[in-house]
């Protein structure tokens, strides 16, 4: 699938300011910081959308966490092979089709092209990989015949299932006991109530054809893939066993990061991801942002209300990535403001010596993406004047590189 163009990014080595720090990222399985500093090359797979509906100020902030830990990589002097699907066949996105009368592959096609359109202007890198659960089938239908092998699908009526308990390490990743797993399974698509099921965790590897529902040819009959699978499924295929982090936000925890770590651990016998990063949830009128409840601001309305993208950016990155907040406009106000000031002084003949603004930014930034630190560095270096004449130009590399906003 076409990925979105991606942002020029300066490199702060080439300017003469050296490379940045290794990133302290915290790894929800671990429950604590984890230096990431790979050889190299450093691998990222980051759960993508169900393109149902429009990118909303939740996914926005999502992506950009895991721009922002791409800045810091790259400022080290790392390449950085980056994966994202699209979950482009699944049930809510059915449910819409059928809901509104529209064919399912346009409204995939059209949402998809808004959230790439979304991207682009708020300067998040794009994956190289960009795969559509539909482009993937092959992969995921390889995968379950490597689980069979390993004797760890069983069916219910014509589905297939997969024992999670075949996985030594299930529950790694959110170390959720076993009935609060149960608990948040049923909210979040799971079905441990279905009869025929070994454990109530099992969660679902293929979809026996429905009438009316589109599908697939597999050896498994014609079908078409869960969920959990599609995501170990191109991981795995993209990135191999044991790649750096594997992202989304918190409400993947559990079970979606369990299930498919699960998943590829049993198929391969080797660690799915090193690390499990998390980005909190973004609220609006005292709810998490959702799709279900409606609450929703996206990204593509305040664009069109004329607002600035990179204030936009600015906006969700006075949040620290991990915590959960809430929108409010004024916000985007804020961040308008903050973005002239910062224009203004980058414009300036001369400013403060941004020695130490370089280090400090960098700290802060590969101190767990600690991104509004960064923002109170650039507004006490604007709010100073200098007589340093290269000051200006190093400020305004430094805020593209690491912060992704283009003064
Ligand atoms: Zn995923």
């Amino acid at each position: 699938m076409r990925s979105w163009s991606a942002p020029d990014i300066p490199s702060l080595d080439a300017l003469g300011l050296g490379r940045g720090p290794a990133p302290q990222v915290h790894d929800t399985a671990a429950g604590a910081a984890r230096e990431l500093d790979p050889e190299g090359t450093a691998r990222m797979y980051v759960c993508g959308i169900t393109p149902y509906d429009a990118t909303h100020l939740g996914h926005a902030s999502t992506y950009l966490a895991f721009d922002l830990l791409q800045r810091v990589w790259r400022d080290r002097g790392l390449d950085v092979t980056y994966v994202q699907n699209v979950t482009d066949v699944d049930d809510p996105l059915l449910e819409r089709a059928d809901a509104t009368g529209e064919d399912w592959v346009a409204l995939a096609e059209r949402e998809t092209e808004l959230f790439r359109t979304d991207m682009t202007a708020l300067r998040i890198i794009p994956p190289q990989h960009y795969m559509g659960a539909v482009e993937a089938i092959d992969l995921v239908v390889a995968l379950i015949g490597r689980l069979e092998e390993a004797g760890a699908v069983y069916r219910v009526d014509d589905d297939l299932y997969f024992d999670v308990h075949a996985d030594p390490a299930f529950g790694g990743v959110s170390h959720l006991d076993a009935a609060v797993m149960a608990t948040v399974f049923a909210e979040r698509g799971g079905d441990p109530e279905r009869e025929g099921k070994k454990d109530p965790l099992d969660c679902l590897l293929w979809l026996a054809e429905r009438p009316g529902e589109p599908s697939w040819d597999s050896p498994f009959g014609k079908g078409r893939p869960g969920w959990h699978v599609e995501c170990s499924a191109m991981a795995l295929h993209h990135l191999g066993t044991g790649f750096d982090v594997q992202g989304g936000g918190s409400d993947l925890v559990f079970p979606h990061h369990e299930m498919s770590a699960s998943e590829a651990q049993v198929a391969t016998g080797e660690p799915f991801a090193k690390a499990y990063v998390h980005a909190g949830m973004v609220a609006l009128d005292g709810e998490k942002m959702s799709k279900s409840k409606g609450n929703l601001e996206l990204v593509s309305r305040l664009r069109e209300a004329g607002h600035d993208p990179m204030a936009i950016r600015l906006a969700l990155l006075g949040h620290h990535y991990r915590s959960d907040w809430e929108w409010f406009a004024g916000d985007l106000e804020a961040a308008e403001q903050r973005l002239a000031r910062w224009r203004a002084a980058v414009e300036r003949p001369a400013g403060a010596d941004a020695g130490s603004l370089v280090a400090d930014v960098r700290d802060a930034m590969s101190s767990d993406l600690d991104a509004p630190r960064a923002l109170t560095i650039i507004d006490e270096w604007a709010a100073t004047e200098g007589t340093d004449e290269s000051a200006p130009a190093t400020v305004r590399a430094v805020v593209d590189a690491l912060l992704g906003v283009a003064l």
